[in-house]
Parts: C-alpha cells; sequence; structure tokens
C-alpha cells in the first residue's frame, strides 16, 4: 500500500489552540474540497509505504510535540494513514490530525490511533462552497470523544447565519469543544474586527467558547 505525500518537515505548529507547539508535520497530496481562501495548493508527491514514511518519521524523535498529519485531506488516504498512525502510536508519538471535517466514514476506522484531532468548519460563506452541516455532525460526534477543536476560517464575505448554525452544530455535538474563529490572513489587520466580535458574541449567546487566533506562523514567518 503506497500513500501520496508532498511533503515532511519539522516547524512551530502556526494554527489554533496548540499553536506554538513543535511538531513533524506530514502534508498529505490530494483533497476533495477547493476552498476560495487554500493557501495549499500542492502540485507534487513523493509515494511512500507505511514503513518507509515511518522510517523516515523516526530521524524526528527529538522532543516534539507531536506528529501534525496534514494535507491537502489526510483521510482521503484512510487506508494507507491508518497503517502509519498504528506505527507511530506504537512509538510513543502523539498523532495530530488536522481535517476538514467532511468524511466521518474514514474517521471511523482510525479515531483509535488519533491523540488531537483539529476539525474544520467549513462555513460556506467563508469556502464559496455547499454546506457541510451533515458530515460536520457525524464527524464531531466521532471526535468529540478525542481531544477535539474546531476552527473556521473568517473571511469578508462569511455571515453571521453561518456562524450561528456553526455554533448550534457544536453545541449539540460536541459541546466540549472550543471553537477557533481565524482571520483571513489575506485580509490584512483589523479588516475583519467588527465580524470577529460579533462573531464570538453568537458563539457566547450559543454558549460555544469561541477564541480569535489568527495564523501565527505567518506572523512569526516560520514554515
Ligand atoms: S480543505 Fe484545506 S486543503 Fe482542501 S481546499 Fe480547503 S483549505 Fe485547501
Amino acid at each position: 500500500m503506497k500513500g501520496r505525500i508532498s511533503e515532511i518537515f519539522d516547524s512551530i505548529q502556526g494554527e489554533g489552540l496548540y499553536w506554538g507547539e513543535r511538531q513533524v508535520f506530514v502534508r498529505f497530496f490530494g483533497c476533495n474540497l477547493n476552498c476560495r481562501f487554500c493557501d495549499t495548493k500542492l502540485d507534487s508527491f513523493l509515494e511512500y509505504d507505511p514503513d518507509e514514511l515511518y522510517k523516515e518519521l523516526k530521524m524526528y524523535y527529538d522532543g516534539h510535540h507531536s506528529i501534525a498529519f496534514t494535507g491537502g485531506e489526510p483521510l482521503l488516504q484512510n487506508d494507507f494513514l491508518r497503517e502509519v498512525l498504528m506505527l507511530t502510536q506504537a512509538g510513543g508519538w502523539k498523532n495530530y490530525l488536522e481535517t476538514n471535517g467532511t468524511l466521518p466514514g474514514a474517521l471511523n476506522g482510525l479515531i483509535d490511533y488519533v491523540r488531537i484531532v483539529a476539525m474544520d468548519l467549513k462555513l460556506p460563506s467563508s469556502t464559496g462552497l455547499n454546506n457541510f452541516w451533515e458530515a460536520h455532525r457525524a464527524f464531531l460526534e466521532l471526535a468529540a470523544k478525542k481531544d477535539l477543536y474546531v476552527k473556521a476560517v473568517i473571511c469578508k464575505d462569511t455571515r453571521e447565519e453561518d456562524v450561528l448554525e456553526g455554533a448550534k452544530l457544536i453545541r449539540k455535538a460536541a459541546a466540549e469543544a472550543i471553537l477557533i474563529l481565524q482571520p483571513d490572513s489575506s485580509c490584512g489587520p483589523g479588516a475583519l474586527d467588527k465580524k470577529l466580535k460579533s462573531f464570538k458574541d453568537i458563539c457566547r449567546r450559543e454558549r460555544v467558547t469561541a477564541c480569535v487566533i489568527p495564523q501565527m506562523h505567518k506572523i512569526a514567518g516560520v514554515k
């Protein structure tokens, strides 16, 4: 079994609740979505079998917080991913999965090998795509068993009703999860302040804890 991997690198997590933690990143090739704000268009990959990838990851074993399996969308290659997660978990690593939260069936087969789930909430007015409420609901219910947080990118077009729907979904399916409101970094400083304040108020009314955290790696200038 071969997996398609676009890059492997050592860096500092720049998004979400774990920003600042040192991680090894494994970027999976390919995605099932095409979000308007995507900054990770991938055009090349190398093929690995699970043992080859694990061998390469072992060269990084030195004080890292966890391995971030990211993409693209790692769950598109769920059989390969499960094999790798089993190896890294048995080797003493914490597995951290970054995912767009639209493939609950794929998550179900490997959730036992994941410690932390960083799930995107794809708001249609942000992505320019259709909504994924039903897939997100099933995904959140599964991921709620784990250390889970949810991240929504906020753009100039993001609408209140989408944030409200997303907050309701989190409260019903994963009430303990924290929602990160991540301002689209292409909008420039201060451009989204009013929206962010009003969206935070919506979350508070829905009894969902929401934090505003920008993409720190872009601010700090790290990969
Ligand atoms: S899910 Fe992530 S990788 Fe895929 S298109 Fe959207 S932002 Fe890009």
